[in-house]
């Protein structure tokens, strides 16, 4: 049964700042703004209102190289990694100030390149600014270990230094809060980095690249180079003087990155998709979980990696609970991502709408019943779609088990806490899951079985700065944020020192 629940077609909300003309930005190689060696360009569409948004230097394989240089340099020359850390959590510090008073402006870019909507992109502001003031404080708190059991005649320190520099390549989704789960671990640790958006959301990590020039950070120790993956990309992932890969994206591409990884055996990191599961109890709350499904499954349009994007209800609160969903996904906004009243904005691009439509037409011919959504929602300009909650899903479909990164909620059913549980580990991902319920054991108990990297009891989505974030299984290697975020970006090194007389090897007969 089919809801026409939303407005015929997106209303167009005009704010008198936009861009009468795309925007040209260049690269920050070593401290200077500068095109692409080839004069190349491309240009980003927002899928908001089709107006080109901005005009980026098309970077190849030899600005690439221009830019680990520059980094290389900056990392050997030792001014950054040995700069004592009050200093360098001094310029965090100021960047996470600018970021909050240039919230407004990068906001409406987030908007206008990534189609999210702006009254989240705004929050996300605070959100990355935040990141930044945290990595000041990691900054100035990280150490080693020393030793002082070993013996009579030695001591040891165990020191955490700086890997070196570290290509970070970043996605379209979340595109200054994602870099801000990077990039300021990054330099708490001392590191230097080549950084690339995504060709779909390169503007506001060329902001940041004004901001942190502006709060003082030296030339080469940030570098941001634009374009795309498969040239500028892999030539990041392949070049020897860079010493790690920090990549957020797809699964697919991250398993490139580890190939790419084998020439000079680089520490890589990754942070990929999901297919997160919301596992509720007969006798949780379904008033809270009903509402933190809702922001589970639409926030974003669904194309978060967090994406709640599985509901598995036990049966006998299911048509309760989902009466309740719907209801709420019935009010949900639809609409033109500037609209402040909007929540769900536009689709990256148009390969990401025909995926999602295509996945909830292929639900259908399975048999499925889309209790809400009518996939594209009919609009003079952008790309839209309503979003869909999907009943009676088999834990075989494709709808149960691929990230469609698109406001789609798969529902399914269990009787037993075993078969929620063999549901919610079946998937190949591992990013996230919650439990809702309100009997302490089971929280505890189905916490614990459960394969994934951050697990939410009766919440979903918060995200401290404090706590690391990382998947098991395909959802990634390594965590970003909280201590261990910064602590990936550092070698151990095991300094012994002895003293006192040697015992001689050879003529004690020591072998
Ligand atoms: P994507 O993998 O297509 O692209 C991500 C980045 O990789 C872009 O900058 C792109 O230009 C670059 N890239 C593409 N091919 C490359 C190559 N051959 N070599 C080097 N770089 C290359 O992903 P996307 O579509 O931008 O983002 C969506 C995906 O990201 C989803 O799967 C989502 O789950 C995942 N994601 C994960 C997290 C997380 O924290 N786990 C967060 C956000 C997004």
């Amino acid at each position: 049964m089919n809801f026409p629940i939303h407005p015929a077609s997106i209303s167009r909300f005009m704010r008198a700042d936009l861009p009468t003309r795309p925007h040209q930005y260049k690269m920050l190689v070593d401290g200077k703004w500068t095109p692409s060696l080839s004069g190349e360009t491309f240009t980003r569409q927002s899928p908001g209102n089709d107006m080109i948004v901005g005009e980026y230097a098309k970077a190849g394989a030899a600005d690439v190289d221009l830019a680990v240089t520059a980094a290389r340099k900056a990392f050997d020359a030792g001014s950054w990694a040995y700069m004592a850390a009050e200093d360098r959590a001094r310029i965090l510090t100021r960047t996470a100030e600018l970021i909050r008073q240039n919230a407004d402006r990068i906001a409406l870019l987030e908007a206008l390149e990534s189609g999210k909507v702006i009254s989240q992109a705004r929050a996300e502001m605070d959100w990355s600014a935040n990141l930044w003031d945290y990595c000041a404080a990691v900054a100035r708190t990280l150490h080693g270990d020393s030793h002082n059991n070993l013996g009579a005649n030695l001591i040891a320190n165990v020191m955490r230094e700086p890997i070196g520099v570290v290509s970070i390549i970043t996605p379209w989704n979340f595109p200054l809060l994602i870099i801000s789960q990077k990039l300021p671990f990054a330099l708490a640790a001392g590191c230097t980095a080549v950084v690339k958006p995504s060709e779909f959301t390169s503007a506001t990590t060329l902001i940041l690249g004004e901001l942190l020039l502006e709060a003082g950070l030296p030339a080469g120790v940030v570098n941001i180079v634009t374009g795309f993956g498969n040239t500028a990309g892999q030539r990041m992932l392949d070049h020897a003087a860079v010493d790690m890969i920090s990549f957020t994206g797809s699964t697919n591409v991250g398993k490139l990155a580890v190939r790419a990884s084998a020439g000079t055996l680089k520490k890589v990191s990754l942070e990929l998709g999901g297919k997160n599961a919301q596992v509720v109890f007969a006798d949780a709350n379904l008033e809270e979980a009903a509402d933190a499904i809702i922001e589970g499954a639409f926030k974003n349009a669904g194309e978060s990696c967090n994406c709640g994007a599985r509901l598995i209800v036990e049966r006998s609160v299911r048509d309760e609970l989902v009466e309740r969903v719907v209801e709420r996904a019935r009010q949900v906004q639809v609409g033109d991502p500037l609209d402040p009243a909007a929540q769900i904005g536009a689709i990256i691009n148009q390969a990401q709408l025909d995926k999602i439509v295509g996945f909830v037409d292929g639900a259908k011919r399975d048999g499925v019943e889309v209790l809400l959504g009518e996939g594209r929602v009919p609009s003079d300009a952008g790309l839209f779609v309503y979003p869909s909650i999907l009943m009676g899903v088999d834990r075989h479909m494709p709808v149960a088990n691929d990230e469609i990164f698109g406001p789609v909620l798969s529902v399914m059913t269990f009787e037993t806490a075993e078969e929620a549980l063999s549901i919610a580990n079946q998937s190949e991902y591992g990013l996230s899951a919650a439990v809702w319920t309100s009997d302490y054991e089971t929280a505890i108990t189905f916490s614990r079985r459960l394969q994934a990297g951050t697990i939410w009891v009766n919440t979903y989505s918060s995200g401290p700065a404090e706590l690391p974030f990382g998947g098991y299984k395909q959802s990634g290697i390594g965590r970003e944020n909280g201590r261990a975020g910064v602590e990936e970006f550092t070698e151990l090194k095991t300094v012994q020192f002895h003293f006192g007389g040697r015992q001689n090897w050879w003529a004690n007969g020591r072998r």
